[in-house]
């Protein structure tokens, strides 16, 4: 087996063989530490069968990982400066592509049409991202529908507890029901900054994905219940009737048949948003879309 790029050692010599200093602007922390990239990829599933997409290669640390446990791997990679070091660092490896695109520009379906040779094979998406972008990132993958299994990603501590929090819980909102509709979502490990080059200045943890069969609830507009759930989490303090009152000042003058209706569905208005289950979100915004139409 190859030497690891992800030691402190071989990441120094690399960096500095091409001279290359890291950009801030585009979230750049690489990983040093192969224990932390084999548990990625054990906790992803990857495996000989599984295709697999990777966002930000860098200079190679987890994508040779994942080059030794899947079928393909393809890799998405913003700056240019990195292209002719993955080259050299990943020439060990015959399954792997590297593209050089932004991928919330990239159109992920035409180029995995492109690139894989079993395009046909289970597809999983892993990355270390970078994290000015996170949530943009993983919006997108999910509402393009790029057809994934799971996904599993490195991020800020602080944005894998909102993405898996249950209701109730301070972290609970809007990003929750997002990814949770579609994923079922585990926070998998917590990951200390020493095992990054340069270390970021907040705490990572792996989060692990999994697509359901179907969303977790019915719902007849989903743009309608994203919009929905958006605003019952405008003003956390308030109850979810200020916050729809905010959104739709019409629903002002209906209070009191609003209220038998959703009364009627064990929905009550003057709780918070925070309290108020995804399958809960789905009986509220599809009886508010029938109320908006018929008034
Ligand atoms: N995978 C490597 C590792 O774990 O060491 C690098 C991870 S680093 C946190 C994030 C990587 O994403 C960087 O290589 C960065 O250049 C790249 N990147 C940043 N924005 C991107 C975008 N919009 N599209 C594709 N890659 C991006």
């Amino acid at each position: 087996m190859n030497k690891d790029i992800a030691t402190p050692i071989r990441t120094t010599e690399i960096l500095k063989k091409y001279g290359f200093l890291f950009k801030k602007s585009l979230g750049q922390n690489f990983l040093i530490d192969p224990n932390i990239l084999r548990r990625i990829v054990t906790t992803a599933g990857v495996t000989e069968e599984t295709n697999v997409i990777e966002i930000g290669p860098g200079i190679g640390a987890l994508t040779e990982h994942l080059a030794r446990s899947a079928n393909e791997v393809l890799a998405f990679e913003i700056d240019d400066r990195l292209l002719p070091i993955l080259a050299e660092t990943l020439s060990p490896y015959e399954n792997v592509e590297i593209v050089h695109a932004d991928i919330l520009k990239a159109n992920v379906h035409e180029v995995m049409g492109e690139k894989f040779s079993s395009p046909e094979a289970p597809l999983k998406i892993v990355a270390n991202l970078p994290y000015y972008v996170t949530t943009p990132i993983i919006l997108q993958l999910l509402h393009e529908k790029v057809p994934a299994s799971s996904m599993t990603f490195m991020l800020q501590k602080e944005v894998a507890e909102r993405i898996s929090a249950k209701p109730g819980t301070k972290s609970y909102g809007s990003l929750s029901i997002a990814i949770q509709f579609y994923m079922v979502a585990e926070l998998a490990f917590i990951v200390p900054k020493t095992v990054f080059m340069p270390q970021p200045n907040v705490d990572s943890a792996v989060i692990h994905l999994v697509k359901r069969e179907t969303p977790a609830a019915m719902v007849h507009d989903e743009t309608f219940f994203f919009e929905v759930t958006r605003a019952a989490f405008a003003q956390r303090r308030k109850t979810l009737w200020n916050n729809l009152v905010s959104k739709f000042p019409e629903l002002k003058e209906q209070k009191n048949e609003l209220e038998v209706r959703f009364s009627s569905l064990d929905i009550d208005l003057s709780r918070r948003g925070e309290t108020f289950s995804i399958q809960e979100f789905a009986k509220i915004s599809n009886e508010l879309a029938r109320f908006l139409k018929n008034h």
